[in-house]
């Protein structure tokens, strides 16, 4: 019996993540929870699960979840969230919490020796290299819950290191895949926010329809693999029914094949290296014709560029990328400006940034910190550019 905490457990990954314990009641038990907001849906998770430990963020809400659930013991703030994720009564911590909120609670877990299931990528952009070097010193295991990287580590099974030459990500190209440079500029929240293939929550929506997400991902992957930058490969792949490539040195590729249904990626995080049956929905090959696969444009998608460029210089430029993204992102999603303004904000926060080539958790959570608020600052200050579009 493995037993879970979910940190983010009323967000899109954490509602499926509990989807599929409740499909395996005799493998897997959830013992914890936690979430920022939602305290009702937090209150009726603890009502069907029955875990007994919770965090939430603000000692407001920890009040309230007390109230409706009675037995449930509630952490409070970072320090709630570190006590969960580090609990004796747990053995696996799914992150999959947005913002970077759980970085020290992640931290803390794997020195506390706990098994890590994560999908909240951006934790790993900003602290990969520190974050990695603890899994390898406390013989941790790591493994991701995004559905590229789920399916890489599925076709590197297969095969030893010295036989891989390349690593591809695939990624659908979002909502806003196929339309010109100029009708990009103009898009609508509705058209951002309805992605054709997946259901998501809306940070990583808007970010697969700016192409950050697949920057992030080039970046989630060098770090988890271990795999230098010019050994990674992104690829616009519309249907999205192949989620990753591995290309071997003698020409031959293995690629992993499934629906667009994250509880997949999740159930195999969770059982990993066994594999569990599931009645998720089947693949069927015959259906599915047609299969396209494009080189990004990089100059139509100025956050892809980005991110590569962060990547290429290394330190703590992923740091200021993920805390000026984010900003701008939540600034989008709140009205406060256009969709073409994210890719502007996080460049100016970059030109500001010089990298630290190895930067300590301090420096990592200090630059944090430091891009979101210069991303702030050039949002709020400059009116006439960012305009207000609903
Ligand atoms: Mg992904």
């Amino acid at each position: 019996m493995r037993r879970v905490a979910v940190l983010g457990s009323t967000g899109s990954i954490g509602r499926s993540t509990l989807e599929v314990i409740a499909g395996h009641p005799d493998r897997l038990r959830l013992v914890g929870i936690a979430a920022r907001s939602r305290i009702d849906l937090l209150a009726e998770q603890a009502r069907a699960f029955r875990p007994t430990l919770a965090a939430v963020w603000e000692e407001e809400g920890a009040q309230e979840l007390r109230r409706m659930t009675g037995s449930l013991t509630v952490g409070v703030g970072p320090e709630g969230l570190t006590w969960l994720a580090t609990h004796p009564d747990v053995d696996v911590v799914v992150v999959a919490t947005s913002g970077s909120e759980a970085l020290i609670p992640l931290i803390r877990a794997i020195q506390a020796g706990k098994q890590i299931a994560l999908a909240s990528k951006e934790l790993l952009v900003m602290a990969g290299e520190l974050i990695m070097r603890l899994v390898q010193e406390h013989g941790v295991k790591l493994v991701p819950i995004d559905s590229e990287h789920v399916a890489l580590a599925q076709c590197l099974q297969a095969v030893t290191r010295s036989e891989v030459a390349r690593l591809v990500i695939t990624g659908s190209g979002g909502p806003l895949w196929g339309l010109s440079v100029s009708e990009r500029q103009v898009v609508t929240r509705a058209q951002v926010l309805a992605h054709p293939r997946w259901q998501m929550g809306p940070k990583i929506t808007v970010d697969s329809a700016t192409l950050m997400n697949k920057g992030l991902e080039v970046i989630e992957a060098r770090w988890l693999f271990d795999v230098p930058l010019e050994r990674l490969r992104v690829l616009i792949h519309p249907e999205a029914v192949i989620h990753a490539l591995v290309e071997l040195v003698d020409g031959t590729a293995l690629a992993q094949m499934s629906p667009c249904d994250m509880r997949l990626p999740i159930q195999y995080a969770l059982s990993a290296p066994e594999r569990w049956d599931s009645r998720f929905p089947r693949m069927d090959v015959t259906q599915r014709s047609g299969w396209h696969f494009f080189e990004p444009d990089l100059a139509q998608f100025p956050c892809l560029r980005l991110a590569l460029d962060a990547a290429a210089v290394g330190g703590s430029a992923c740091v200021a990328l993920n805390g000026a993204n984010d900003a701008a992102v939540q600034a989008y999603l709140a009205g406060q400006m256009a969709f073409p303004d994210i890719p502007r904000v996080i460049e100016e926060v970059l030109e500001q940034h010089p990298a630290i080539p190895h930067p300590t958790l301090d420096e990592v959570v200090e630059v944090d910190g430091w891009s979101r608020r210069v991303a702030q600052e050039r949002i709020s200050h400059s009116p006439r550019r960012f305009v207000k579009v609903s």
